[in-house]
């Protein structure tokens, strides 16, 4: 995640540690990432999150948004039925920060259709060139069975199955983007479907 945006996201956990706080990861007009903090009317703050309907197509309207992020005060980063279902329903990427771990996870839902592959905005974690790669294949799943990403430097591995695996995904992103010049492909259908060895 963007470490600006992770500090702000940190932060805005912190104002009300005892009630989840929520909000949208957005590019403005001019491409730059911010958030903007939504008030929490869920009936039970303490355990759920919950956002105005005309506030989010308010927000809708005027950004792009990245995605959407709520915090855990006294829980796990791990997302409840509830957050997948949230997600999935409002076709989002879903972040949560979890106080209690101090770390972060991110979720992108089934419904989330894939951005166009020419002309998307870079995005650190979110549309970087990892998942650009990622959409590629997940996009022409049918075509290929398996993909195996590997980082020449670090070593660190990425195996698709049919891309399914969307939350495994970051794990070994970080050092793999580092090493965006020297990423490999390995596949039997494409060796270097986009000019990069
Ligand atoms: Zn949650």
């Amino acid at each position: 995640m963007d470490k600006k945006i992770e500090k702000l996201l940190v932060t805005h956990a912190s104002v009300n540690k005892d009630e989840e706080c929520c909000g949208f990861v957005v590019l403005d007009n001019i491409k730059q990432l911010i958030i903007i903090p939504c008030e929490n009317i869920y009936s039970f703050p303490k355990t759920g999150f919950k956002i105005c309907p005309h506030e989010f197509l308010r927000i809708k309207k005027k950004y792009e948004i990245v995605c959407l992020y709520h915090s855990h005060p006294a829980s796990s980063c791990r997302f409840s039925k509830k957050d997948l279902d949230q997600a999935e329903e409002l076709c989002l990427p879903l972040c949560v920060y979890s106080l209690q771990d101090k770390s972060f996870n991110i979720h992108f839902p089934e419904s989330y259709s894939t951005k166009s592959f020419i002309g998307r905005d870079y995005v650190h974690h979110f549309q970087n060139c990892w998942k650009l790669v990622y959409d590629y294949y997940n996009v022409n799943k049918n075509a290929f069975d398996k993909v195996l990403i590997v980082g020449k430097k670090s070593g660190a591995s990425w195996v698709s199955e049919r891309a399914v695996t969307a939350q495994a995904l970051f794990n070994d992103s970080q050092e793999i983007q580092s090493e965006f010049d020297k990423i490999k492909i390995l596949d039997i259908a494409d060796q270097d479907p986009f000019g990069f060895i």
